[in-house]
């Protein structure tokens, strides 16, 4: 018999919910409801049971509610009625208005950032995923922590408590800026041991191809298909946290490593976008992103954009990128619609991950880009320019070097772009 193992603790009951959010203009409401409807998927994955949703329409947020002082009257009262535990709130609540709405509702409220830390906390599997988590869990409550520290006592535990920070919560500011500190020296090591195996790595000469696209949209299911392998596709938002790489041929023979990577979202809590730069760095490191893109859902032209965002801020912008059409199985045959796409995002190819459609295409079009992406050129660099060699070694794969006087004469595989630049160092 095993101590803990009781069936009840295996499937814990699901706190019961309420879902809130505000638009400012009658034009803003059906995004409204969209958005509430995506942090209800996103309660659903965290466990929670979302069983009424208040939408209001409010010309600005109020300072120290949010929403209505009268609608929060309101949705205390169903609450009592259908002992419900937990209010979600769509959008960043500052301190204040947190303190303020637990004290009115007498129950546990969580913003929309709250929501997704605890998904995270639940998903991150590696070291560093975890401390990372942690590290952004801090970020999140310190500014929040007011008086001597009995702010972090949540009401209740379940949802927006757990996670590596959960026991830590309970500590006071200095501690908890103590142990961000120790974290941020745990993450050093966790991410030196990581850049070594990089390193490693990077001595095969592979370009790398990263999956990004909106949470849901289909790149793990299109990374199972490509590289053979079972991975987690789930409906469940941020199935994959941490990232996943392979290696798959394409139809030249030319080796390519894929990268699986997190879902981005519409509103990505910021303290979540610096915490999780390191493991998106994949994407960072990438040749070419494939942008995987839901054509089937009524929102895809936010989702579009929230990745575009969440691109430029990981300063990637300029990588090149195959806009992958996903899911054409569920549309009806509208070529039209295919079309439009074309037009605006110009590299387009229309597959269906699940049926396997288009893939053939999908493959010859990253091998072909990949062809065109990287030049080998033979280089001779005045030694005094430093940060250029370090550079060169870097970006590109250093197939041979040879230092002659005052000179290195490199043999390097260079993204095309910075080998035209540099044209006028090659060799006669
Ligand atoms: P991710 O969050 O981008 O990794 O998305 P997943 O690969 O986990 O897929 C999300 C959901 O979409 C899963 O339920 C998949 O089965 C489904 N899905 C993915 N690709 C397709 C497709 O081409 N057609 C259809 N009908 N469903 C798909
Ligand atoms: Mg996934």
């Amino acid at each position: 018999m095993h101590k803990k193992s009781q069936l009840t603790n295996l499937v814990p009951p699901k706190e019961k919910a309420v879902a809130l959010g505000i638009y400012t203009h009658r034009s803003d409401k059906w995004k409204a409801e969209q958005s509430l409807e995506e942090l209800s998927t996103l309660a659903i994955t965290a466990g929670a049971d979302v069983r009424k949703i208040y939408l209001q329409e409010k010309p600005r947020q109020d300072p120290a509610y949010y929403c209505g002082k009268g609608k929060l009257e309101e949705v205390k009262e169903f609450c009592s009625g259908h002992e419900i535990d937990l209010v979600l709130f769509d959008d960043a609540l500052s301190p204040a208005q947190m303190r303020n709405i637990e004290k009115l509702l007498d129950r546990k409220a969580l913003d929309r950032t709250q929501l997704i830390l605890d998904i995270f906390a639940q998903r991150a599997k590696t070291a560093e995923g975890k401390l990372q988590v942690e590290l952004a869990q801090i970020d999140y409550f310190l500014p929040r922590l007011t008086g001597k520290g009995t702010a972090l006592s949540r009401l209740g535990g379940g949802i927006g408590t757990r996670g590596p920070g959960e026991t830590k919560l309970e500590f006071d500011r200095r501690r908890l800026r103590e142990r961000r500190t120790r974290l941020l020296k745990q993450l050093e090591n966790v991410k030196r041991i990581r850049q070594l195996q990089r390193s490693s790595r990077s001595e095969i000469p592979l370009p790398i191809v990263a999956l990004v696209g909106y949470t849901n949209a289909g790149k793990t299911t299109l990374f199972n298909r490509l590289t053979g392998s079972k991975g987690f596709a789930s409906p469940i938002l941020f199935a994959t946290l941490d990232p996943a790489m392979k290696s798959i041929r394409a139809a030249n023979k030319q080796l390519i490593l894929i990268s699986d990577t997190v879902g981005f979202i519409q509103k990505l809590p910021h303290e979540l976008v610096a915490a999780f730069r390191a493991t998106l760095e994949e994407v960072v490191q990438a040749h070419l992103l494939l942008h995987v893109i839901d054509i089937s859902n009524p929102n895809v032209d936010e989702q579009i954009d929230a990745v575009r965002q969440t691109i430029q801020e990981l300063g990637v912008e300029n990588k090149p990128v195959i806009h992958v059409l996903n899911k054409v199985d569920l549309l009806e045959s509208d070529t039209s619609m295919l079309q439009s796409f074309r037009n605006r995002l110009g590299d387009v190819v229309a597959i269906s991950a699940e049926t396997g459609q288009g893939l053939e295409e999908l493959v010859e079009m990253v091998a072909k880009i990949l062809t065109d992406f990287w030049q080998r050129i033979q280089l001779t660099i005045p030694l005094q320019e430093q940060s250029l060699i370090a550079q060169l070694h870097h970006q590109g794969k250093v197939y041979g070097k040879n230092y002659t006087d005052g000179h290195i004469e490199l043999d390097v595989e260079l993204p095309k772009k910075l080998a035209e630049k540099l044209r006028h160092y090659s060799l006669p």
